[in-house]
């Protein structure tokens, strides 16, 4: 029996050049080799030639009718055709450059062909050739990627002695505990069922096991990486009073959502602990983060901190400050709002009270982390629209406590699938339900000929007293022509309105008091239709908008145009959003096909993921993700949340640190340098 740790020359047939071959891709030794695995498997299932679509991908037996005909093409160029008959079909068969099938094919023989099928000029474009009738066990043909002169048929011979060199002896890698519980195949049967599956199923399971092999290793890295910053982040434990916190949920003038339910259960638990809490917030525009922000605050309050609500606008703080005084002044917490604008004097006041404690909850801006802003007892800190602020300013606001608690939020979806991994330091809660009586924002996406249509859609709703967005194209690069583009749209509609209507403009060069006061005249219904480049403020709530239209909408993608649809349909009335587009690539035409089919943010934010996939998501740079052999994060965000809650159970199970069962995932650990601190990416 060959050990698998022997250099891979030791199998028959490798000599130097192929050794040196396989090397270039990384393979030295028989146990690299068996690690090697096929990028997909071709399907050789035998097709009815009748029934296969123009086009498609099929393997026939046939038999050889005529002799074959060559053409050359030039220089080492050649097409060669035959007549072959595969059940009722007389049909023709190409192959390009293969020259040598010239004297191997001979009438009478039989054959079984693979490849693309010309319907309609009955001929198979041939991609591989056997000799011979079809044979059971080659029903899914691994397919590597290979270099040099290794074809895949040589390569698959290599594979069979590496795997035969075995001898059915494989030390297993999963605890048999894990395979059990989700009926996977053994390490060995997962090997042939990847290098030499007996069928689709096998194939499939041995796929299942690698993958959730690879997932899991992924994720106890992250868990652990997690479970010792945890223990070297001592935070505080915030023993609120729980009767308190449900004595005031009872007074909020609505039924919390079951999503909301969950996350303040979430956030509670963290509170308590002794660690600094880290997490996100996640959920769609109107899905109710602010009254869970309030629970959590008041959370804090009854444990005799201090709380802080950081937002990236005064008017979102502004707004923030007007719910959470509707909620608090009837319960007697005291809540201040601190922004840019606030008055010397009056700022002197609001700056003792803090200090002295009279301030319980402290709302504001970029103002909050002022140098001379000094808290009494800071224990918690939320920042709304995370993304809005930059690491810094998150860490300065942070130290004005005592290592306080931290809850970041965001009305940007991010799929389930890449926040547990691009924030795999963070905790994430999703708030994934709106609340109940919530109207459909209907969307339709017209031609920009179409133009006229909306116009006459938006003039019905400013009749009836209600507000519109138009937001403007976005043009690449150039803010400048941005800005002209919206400058052009609003004289426009000022002339069609002529004086019906206040129309407003709204661009990224304007002075931020000058955005302010145009955003203040619509919040307060002074300005009827708003005319925006996508500066309009993410958050703002100004519900009786229920128009809005977007134009040249197919240069967003998904989960910008989602945002920007969210401004409307915050209110009692009925909304609507109207697409402008002529898009030019199919993707585009599916985009705007996706916003008319779902409201959905994180069903768009999934899509968006699917069309783009997930290094474009955030930009290569940030994602963060490792190269996985055989997981997909698209399609196997399942398995890959499977992975992460056995992660994060195993990390703290005493088991999982003693018994010979996990030594190997141990192992994996300690080999990462996670454990010791040497590791921290
Ligand atoms: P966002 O998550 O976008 O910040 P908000 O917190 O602003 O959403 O909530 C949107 C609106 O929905 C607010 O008027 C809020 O009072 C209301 N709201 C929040 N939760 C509920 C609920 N469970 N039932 C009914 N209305 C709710
Ligand atoms: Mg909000």
């Amino acid at each position: 029996m060959t050990n698998i740790t022997e250099p891979v020359n030791t199998l028959k047939g490798i000599g130097k050049e192929t050794e040196s071959q396989l090397n270039e891709m990384g393979i030295y030794t028989i146990e690299d080799l068996i690690w090697t695995f096929p990028y997909r498997h071709e399907d050789f299932r035998l097709k009815d030639l009748a029934q296969t679509p123009h086009n498609e991908k099929v393997t026939i037996e046939a038999r050889v009718e005529s002799v074959p005909s060559v053409l050359y093409l030039g220089k080492n160029k050649s097409r060669i055709q035959v007549t072959v008959l595969a059940g009722r079909h007389l049909v023709k068969v190409v192959f390009f450059n293969q020259n040598y099938l010239r004297t191997k094919l001979t009438p009478g023989q039989v054959v079984t062909v693979s490849g693309k099928w010309d319907r309609g000029r009955q001929v198979i474009n041939g991609t591989s050739i056997k000799f011979g009738p079809k044979m059971d066990h080659t029903d899914f043909e691994p397919v590597y990627s290979l270099k040099g002169s290794i074809h895949q048929t040589k390569f698959r011979k290599y594979m069979r002695q590496a795997l035969d060199s075995l001898n059915g002896v494989m030390e297993e890698t999963l605890p048999l505990q894990l395979i059990d519980q989700y009926q996977l195949p053994t390490i060995l049967d997962a090997l042939e069922g990847v290098h030499f599956p007996k069928d689709a199923e096998h194939a499939k399971q041995a796929r299942r096991r690698f993958v959730y092999e690879e997932l899991l290793h992924f994720q106890l890295r992250i868990q652990a990486l997690r479970k010792t910053t945890k223990e070297n982040e001592k935070g505080i434990a915030i023993q609120y009073d729980l009767q308190k916190v449900r004595d005031f949920i009872a007074t909020i003038p609505f039924e919390l959502t079951n999503a909301q339910k969950r996350v303040v259960n979430e956030i509670s638990k963290d509170l308590k602990q002794p660690h600094r809490m880290n997490r996100l917030l996640q959920g769609d525009v109107g899905s109710g983060k602010t009254i869970v922000a309030a629970i959590a605050l008041y959370s804090a309050v009854t444990a005799g901190y201090q709380g802080a609500l950081m937002a990236p606008t005064e008017i979102l703080a502004e707004q923030h400050m007007e719910s959470l005084k509707s909620w608090f002044d009837p319960i007697g917490v005291k809540v201040a709002l601190l922004s840019g604008s606030t008055k010397t004097k009056e700022r002197r006041i609001l700056l003792e009270k803090l200090h002295n404690g009279e301030i319980d909850i402290l709302i504001g801006t970029h103002a909050l982390i002022q140098p001379d802003v000094i808290f009494k007892n800071l224990g918690f800190v939320i920042t709304d629209e995370q993304h809005r602020f930059g690491v810094e300013q998150r860490r300065i606001l942070r130290d004005k406590g005592m290592n306080p608690d931290v809850l970041f939020m965001t009305a940007t979806p991010i799929p389930r699938t890449l926040a547990i991994t691009a924030f795999g330091e963070m905790d994430v809660s999703i708030i994934d339900e709106l609340p109940a009586g919530r109207k459909q924002i209907e969307t339709h996406w017209l031609k920009k000929e179409q133009l006229n249509a909306s116009i006459t859609k938006m003039e019905s709703e400013l009749r009836q007293g209600r507000q519109a967005y138009i937001i403007c194209p976005l043009i690449e690069e150039s803010e400048k022509l941005d800005v002209q583009n919206a400058v052009e749209v609003y004289e426009q509609l000022a002339t069609i309105f002529n004086g019906r209507y206040k129309v407003g403009l709204m661009h990224g060069r304007l002075h931020p008091d000058e955005k302010d006061e145009i955003m203040r005249a619509f919040t307060e219904g002074k300005v009827d239709v708003l005319v925006s480049t996508t500066v309009v403020e993410v958050g703002v709530n100004v519900p009786n908008a229920s128009f809005m239209a977007i134009y040249d909408a197919d240069r967003f993608g998904l989960a910008q145009l989602h945002q920007l649809r969210g401004r409307v349909g915050r209110g009692v009335h009925q909304s609507y959003c109207v697409l402008l587009a002529d898009p030019k690539t199919e993707e585009g035409k599916e985009r705007m096909m996706s916003m008319t089919q779902t409201n959905d943010g994180f069903k768009l934010a999934e899509k968006d993921l699917e069309l783009r996939g997930p290094g474009d998501f955030f930009g290569k740079k940030q994602s963060g993700l490792p190269d996985f052999k055989m997981a997909d994060l698209v399609h196997d965000y399942r398995t890959l949340e499977t992975a992460r809650q056995d992660a994060a159970r195993l990390i703290y199970d005493e088991q999982f640190w003693q018994a010979e069962d996990y030594r190997h995932l141990r192992e994996m650990l300690e080999e990462s340098g996670i454990l010791t601190g040497e590791r921290m990416d």
